[in-house]
């Protein structure tokens, strides 16, 4: 019997673009400490910095902005130590608003942060799953710090309005981050035209490799490293640079900007073909997150009377692989605090799956999963006492 093996969790991480993995080989021969002034450390380098200016050119940055990091879980913590000592030092600017359905790496730094004495509004999102801006114009003010609202939302695909939220905070005085993880490479992001101070980013969710991100920062916005030791990216973060990771996200970034037109119709194909055959075959189903702001890949969808991760092992047994919530919130089976946050019903929530599509799904993977999952449904909701 054939054996199937759908990927439909890309918002979780993708596979390695093969022309990444070509260039992530060639890089580890390039073995000198990038910092050294020699021919190999200055051959590490020159890879480096060409990696940067991809990148500045994908999110319409200056290159001089650009700040590696292991990831968008570092990006994040590092823009809220910055405001916190900020704060620690005196500043009349001593709040921070964020929302409530940021990503766990911003919802947890922030959960510590408030232990620690700093004060944090989380602006509510509307049933939708959208800012609600008239809280958000309330929460604004002379004392606001920084405002941090995510782009794209990883487990709904919902799309803020980044653009206007931070036209408001900026007019209070206020710096703004966006966590724009998830849109890279599928919808078009120009930190230029967002206007947002800071942005993060990881590489591995747009066919690049794991443990290499960026935190990049406007050139007038304040600083402060999370990372202390050597004078690596001009002493905002300190370590050996990860030559290979680099250059593997500069080739990402270059795949992405070619592509990202492209790949975004057909993500959004694939996901309408899914949505609408879910609906045409299962009866009783929402669909969470905003249907007209939202990424191209994500289709996130509550089956009442079926538990997520039931449906989950079930798929998985099909060779369907997807996910309940985050992969980072998963493990705990706590339903999804995200759609809680967007006032969806505990039941339904503990009973949502998120399909998130990549470069590599096909139509053939959306049929397959659409003669799968209706009799899964049928028989977790027969077990179901309810
Ligand atoms: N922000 C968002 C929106 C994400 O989806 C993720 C990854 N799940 C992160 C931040 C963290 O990225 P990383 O795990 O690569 O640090």
């Amino acid at each position: 019997m054939e054996q199937h093996s759908i990927y439909l969790d890309n918002n979780a991480t993708t596979a390695m673009h093969e022309d990444v993995i070509a260039a992530v080989h060639q890089a580890n021969m390039l073995y000198g400490n990038a910092s050294s002034m020699h021919m190999a450390g200055r051959q590490a380098a020159l890879a480096i910095e060409e990696s940067r200016e991809a990148l500045a050119s994908l999110i319409d940055a200056e290159p001089s902005w650009i700040v590696f990091t292991s990831g968008a879980s570092e990006a994040n913590n590092t823009v809220f130590n910055i405001f916190k000592e900020r704060i620690d030092l005196g500043s009349k600017r001593n709040r921070i608003i964020t929302t409530t359905i940021e990503h766990p790496s911003i919802i947890e730094t922030v959960k510590y942060m408030k232990q620690l004495g700093c004060k944090v509004d989380e602006c509510p999102v509307d049933s939708t799953g959208l800012v609600d801006m008239e809280a958000m114009k309330n929460l604004l003010g002379d004392d606001v710090a920084l405002v941090s609202v995510m782009l794209g939302n990883n487990e709904t695909g919902t799309i803020q309005p980044v653009g206007e939220i931070t036209e408001l905070a900026h007019q209070v005085g206020a710096y703004v981050h966006t966590d724009a993880t998830q849109a890279i490479g599928k919808i078009p992001v120009s930190m230029k035209e967002l206007g947002v101070d800071y942005l993060s980013l990881s590489a591995h969710k747009f066919y690049g490799p794991k443990g290499i991100g960026a935190l990049v920062v406007k050139t007038k916005a304040p600083y402060a490293p999370l990372v202390h030791g050597g004078h690596q990216e001009g002493g905002k973060r300190a370590g050996t640079y990860n030559t290979a990771s680099i250059v593997g996200l500069g080739v990402a970034a270059k795949i992405a900007l070619r592509d990202q037109p492209s790949e975004c119709e057909k993500l959004w194909k694939l996901r309408e073909m899914l949505r609408v055959g879910i609906l045409e075959r299962i009866s009783n189903v929402v669909v969470n997150g905003n249907q007209e702001h939202c990424l191209p890949g994500t289709l996130d969808v509550s089956f009442p009377h079926a538990e997520g991760e039931s449906i989950l092992l079930y798929l998985d047994m099909e060779g369907i692989m997807v996910s309940t919530g985050s992969a980072c919130a998963s493990g705990s089976l706590e339903p999804s605090y995200v759609l809680l946050a967007s006032g969806v019903d505990i039941e339904l929530a503990h009973g949502s799956i998120r399909f998130s599509f990549g470069r590599y799904n096909t139509e053939e993977d959306v049929a397959y999963v659409l003669e799968k999952l209706p009799p899964i449904i049928k028989r977790l909701r027969e077990m179901s006492t309810r």
